[in-house]
């Protein structure tokens, strides 16, 4: 079945660029799991493909899938997030070029941009992302390029996406938002001015927590006097940084069914927010959706709902270590947009690279991945890892 923008988002999920097999009927394409296709000629391709780091039909359909639920141009798939945005810097800046970096996100991120590609000339300020004057504020000459999270890893701060558009427009630089956790089912950055969205397919797209990905999908947008499409299109040929048939399989698997999921992680963890603000051993709780988040106007503006990650400060580190530490259905670990629940120690897991820096992330805080379970359960996970927390705040010896 042949799709058109026009189409609603889950059709668009489960069809775009997932046409049936024209050989066989079968109504799942097969996965392509081939390095190289024959020529019938030198250099006269059957269907255009040539070798699998250039192109791979299975690959192909998970990009243009993708690439049609953010509404770009053009979808590219990676091995994993972090190659994704590795690819899209390379392909886009040269030594020389400045980076405005929101200083809250995924720590990896910053320890690509700050010790990676700092050696190779880059440099980078980073700016509190509600602070539109300070994104001005660190605006250079040689400001190449913007980068944001919203909502952000893992204090779930919101950015206004077209303001920050706006000023990169103005600046002459690109705007590149890491759409990771809100996922194309409930945010657009290219809606809103954005050139282009970065993705962990590891999380939400790929939704199972079985396979690890990344990708960047791109406006049409010609910068330095190349299209986005064809620069990033190169760079990964060029650079190899790509996801194999098998992964691609999954992570096109796990996103026809992405709207349905992310309905349930929204409810679910609104419920779970508004809970744990009335827990006494909670000393606040970080979500969009509660009414009194400094960003939730705002995200109810941009989003169409407010996601499945709520993080939560306790009142003391060993609190929160004692959180972390003691549940059954939110399993520690790191990652998130799984249809498990996962809890995460941010300061010494994910951001582990931030420590030391302006930006570690206090200890008394905890990240939840809220799962598809079923919300009394979790609510009772949470009840019975609070009252260990609270002994653990008295100073108490846990036996867990
Ligand atoms: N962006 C965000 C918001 C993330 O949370 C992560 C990983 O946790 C990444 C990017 C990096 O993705 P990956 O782990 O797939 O390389």
């Amino acid at each position: 079945m042949s799709t058109s923008p026009r189409h609603g988002f889950n059709t668009l999920a489960v069809h775009a660029g997932q046409g049936k097999d024209p050989h066989t009927g079968a109504v799942i394409p097969p996965i392509y799991q081939t390095s190289t296709f024959i020529q019938d000629g030198i250099n006269v391709l059957r269907a255009g493909h040539e070798y699998s780091r250039g192109s791979n039909p299975t690959r192909g359909g998970f990009e243009e899938q993708l690439s049609a639920l953010e509404g770009g141009a053009a979808g590219f798939s990676f091995a994993s997030g972090i190659a994704a945005e590795d690819a899209l810097l390379r392909a886009v800046l040269a030594p020389g070029d400045h980076i405005v970096l929101g200083a809250d996100g995924y720590g990896g991120t910053n320890r690509l941009i700050t010790r990676l590609h700092h050696k190779w000339g880059i440099s980078a300020s980073t700016v509190d992302i509600t602070n539109l004057d300070q994104v001005r504020g660190a605006l250079r000459p040689n400001t190449a390029l913007l980068w944001l999270e919203t909502p952000s890893n893992p204090l779930l701060g919101i950015a206004d996406i077209a303001g920050w558009a706006a000023l990169a427009h103005e600046a002459g630089a690109l705007l590149v938002v890491d759409n990771t956790f809100a996922t194309p089912y409930l945010q657009r950055p290219l809606d809103f001015g954005a050139h282009a969205v970065v993705h962990s397919t590891t999380k939400y797209i790929g939704g199972h927590s079985d396979v690890l990905g990344g990708a960047v999908i791109v406006a049409d947008y010609l910068h330095r006097g190349q299209s986005l499409a064809e620069a990033v299109g190169y760079q990964q040929f060029a650079g190899g940084a790509v996801s194999g048939p098998q992964d691609n399989y999954l992570a096109a698997r796990g996103l026809k069914t992405l709207g349905l999921r992310m309905e349930r992680h929204c409810a679910t963890a609104g419920r779970i927010a508004h809970w744990l603000t009335e827990q006494p051993q909670v000393a606040e709780v970080y979500y969009p959706g509660l009414a009194d988040h400094p960003g939730h106007e705002l995200a109810a503006s941009q989003q169409r709902g407010f996601g499945g990650i709520v993080s939560l400060r306790l009142h003391s580190e060993p609190a929160a270590r004692a959180l972390a530490e003691s549940m059954e259905l939110f399993q520690l670990s790191v990652s998130l947009g799984g249809v498990e629940s996962l809890v995460c120690y941010p300061r010494e897991m994910t951001h582990a690279s931030l420590i030391g820096t302006p930006l570690e992330i206090p200890g008394e805080l905890v990240r939840l991945s809220v799962g598809i379970e079923d919300t009394e359960d979790l609510l009772a996970d949470l009840e019975r890892g609070l009252a260990l927390a609270e002994r653990a705040d008295q100073g108490a010896v846990l036996t867990v």
